[in-house]
């Protein structure tokens, strides 16, 4: 199959001269790794500080990667996107809750977005994180295994409950729900929580799909025991299938208390991984559901090679495509042109509150590793075709 994700035509179709430009000085400022982190160090004490930053953040960062700071914020883009046949994902981006209260939020956030997703075929899917609705060191105790306080106990009950409202309404609903994943030490307690949703409401189809890292080494044993209990049990697994964003504070923490990292030993190891776990997921389709989310384009093209191999519909509903808005608009739209399933996870939230996920971005694109040339290039080919 041939490359198609050179047409810059269609992947900026739906960006105005100023918009292109704009992105074109933001990635080429992301790509400088000392004015990233200068850049990060100063906002953040700026924020802290409630220096008044937000507006400048805001024309910056924050509209090329985020929808706005609320739902209704986001419609203009997800009609928008909409209209080049890619969808939308509304992903409540702010982290570091703590309180009950806040998690509740995030909860009733949730379910007004599952009823968005029912009426929006624009809006396929719903999606969580785990330490949006529980607090981040209890799941650490609870994938432990480490006995709970009663008090504990209790407020593990409520993350559980948690779970089982946001998976049940979007099962009455018959719409699917994705739940990110995190930090390793934090995701065995919500890996145990999420099959037991995948058990309870993924008996016909995906309703709820759980997230795979692949830049961890042990996520294929995972994968294969979880399809194995779930051919035993009698349900389809619904998988999204990442590299994984928390790679140098795994490496950190793991170097600090002296265990052996989670994460692959290279790039090419993380990359061989992830293609493994694509050919495994499509070689079981249907007892497996799949959202790729990836800004790879070798992974992409195995996938669709793949699909092509063994005659699947190119929009077949079990196989989703994902990039994050903002990034690797050449994939999304390239693929949506040809009838592909594209969605587009759309961050929204206070300006800052979403600072983590937005400063996440910065540093992958900064990497050497990461696709900053490969945007930059395109950018810069789309520039040349306008004559701007
Ligand atoms: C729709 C969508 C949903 C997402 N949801 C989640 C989620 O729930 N949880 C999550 O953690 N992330 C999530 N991500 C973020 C995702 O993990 C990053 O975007 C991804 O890591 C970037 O990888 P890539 O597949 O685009 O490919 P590339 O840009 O080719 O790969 C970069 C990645 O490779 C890995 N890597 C780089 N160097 C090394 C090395 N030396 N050794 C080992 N591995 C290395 C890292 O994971 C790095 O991020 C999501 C992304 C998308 C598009």
């Amino acid at each position: 199959m041939e490359n198609f994700f050179d047409n810059t035509e269609i992947a900026f179709k739906l960006k105005s001269d100023s918009e292109l430009e704009r992105a074109y000085f933001l990635f080429k400022m992301i790509a400088h790794q000392p004015l990233v982190r200068i850049g990060t160090a100063v906002t953040n004490f700026a924020i802290k500080a409630h220096l008044p930053v937000e507006g400048l953040i805001r024309a910056t960062v924050f509209d090329h990667f985020c929808g706005g700071v609320s739902e209704l914020d986001c419609m203009k883009t997800v009609d928008l996107v909409y209209s080049a046949g890619v969808c939308s994902v509304l992903d409540y981006s702010v982290e570091g809750n703590e309180t009950d209260q806040e998690f509740d939020a995030v909860v009733a956030r949730t379910l007004k977005i599952l009823d968005l997703v029912k009426e929006k075929t624009a809006i396929p899917f719903a999606v969580f994180k785990p330490t949006a609705v529980g607090r981040f060191d209890l799941y650490v105790k609870v994938g432990e295994g480490t006995s709970l306080t009663k008090e504990e106990q209790l407020e593990w009950d409520r993350v559980c409950l948690r779970y089982e409202t946001i998976c049940k309404k979007a099962y009455e609903l018959d719409v699917a729900l994705l739940i990110d994943a995190e930090e390793s030490y934090m995701q065995d307690a919500a890996d145990e929580l999420v099959e037991s949703m995948m058990k309870k409401y993924n008996r016909e189809k995906a309703i709820v799909f759980n997230t795979l890292q692949l830049y961890r080494w042990d996520r294929m044993d995972y994968l294969k025991g979880l399809h194995q209990r779930a051919k035993e049990d009698g349900f389809v697994v619904g998988m999204k299938l990442v590299r994984g964003a928390y790679m140098e504070k795994e490496n950190d923490r793991a170097e600090e208390m002296g265990y052996p990292t989670p994460i692959c030993e290279s790039k090419k190891a993380t990359d061989d991984n992830y293609n493994i776990a694509i050919r495994y997921m499509l070689d079981h389709l249907g007892e497996l559901e799949l959202f790729l989310g990836s800004h790879n384009e070798e992974s992409t093209v195995m996938a669709l090679n793949l699909m092509e191999e063994k005659n699947l519909e190119i929009n077949d509903s079990r196989i989703w495509f994902g990039q994050l808005y903002g990034m690797s608009d050449h994939i999304s739209y390239n693929l949506a042109d040809r009838g592909y399933n594209v969605a587009k996870y759309l961050p929204f939230g206070p300006v800052r509150d979403v600072m983590p996920y937005l400063i996440r971005r910065a540093e992958e694109n900064t990497s050497v590793a990461g696709q900053t040339t490969r945007e930059l290039s395109l950018l810069s080919q789309e520039r040349k075709r306008r004559k701007l």
